[in-house]
């Protein structure tokens, strides 16, 4: 098995590998301290001091601050407890005319807003762009994850969540 060293992998989370070094890596089977280096990574290139206990989508990362599991992004914005849907936190940008919708798609190449709206969610702290929704108007905010940490930790890594 192939081990790959801290580079290797900052490069992977950067986009800076080729599809030929990329497909090695996630294709094979995986260091046993892989998800420690990643942790490691991720935790170097934030300026907050909580610690990372999972990442849970781009720019998101579950945290512990003072005992309790939260949602932060890069920028250091709280989205609260990881069991509440972060999204009802963001800033949200909804697409349901044709007019909003044909500024990203060419004219009859969109969606018909009567049926369908893009939800675009962003981050209250930095304005990035987190989630796109396409979903009928009216429907229920998605919650897109909600990670069993603990069982994580214990069946997968052999050890106990960091706040346990
Ligand atoms: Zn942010």
């Amino acid at each position: 098995m192939v081990k790959y060293d801290k580079k290797t992998l900052e490069m992977m989370i950067e986009g800076k590998l080729s599809w030929e070094e990329l497909r090695l890596i996630i294709s094979g089977r995986k260091d046993a301290d892989r998800f420690e280096k990643i942790l490691e990574i991720l935790q170097e290139r934030v300026s907050w001091p909580e610690k990372i206990i999972l990442p849970l989508h781009e720019h998101l990362y579950i945290v512990l601050k003072e005992n309790n599991r939260i949602v932060k992004c890069d920028c250091g914005f709280e989205f609260g407890n990881y069991n509440e849907n972060w999204k009802t936190k963001c800033r949200v940008r909804v697409r349901d005319t044709f007019e909003t919708i044909e500024e990203l798609y060419l004219k009859d190449m969109g969606s018909d807003p009567t049926w369908q709206e893009l939800r675009e969610y962003l981050c209250p702290g930095c304005f990035t762009l987190l989630d796109v929704e396409a979903v009928p108007p009216g429907y229920p905010t998605t919650f897109n994850f909600l990670p069993d940490i603990d069982t994580f930790y214990e069946k997968w890594l052999g050890k106990q969540a960091p706040d346990k």
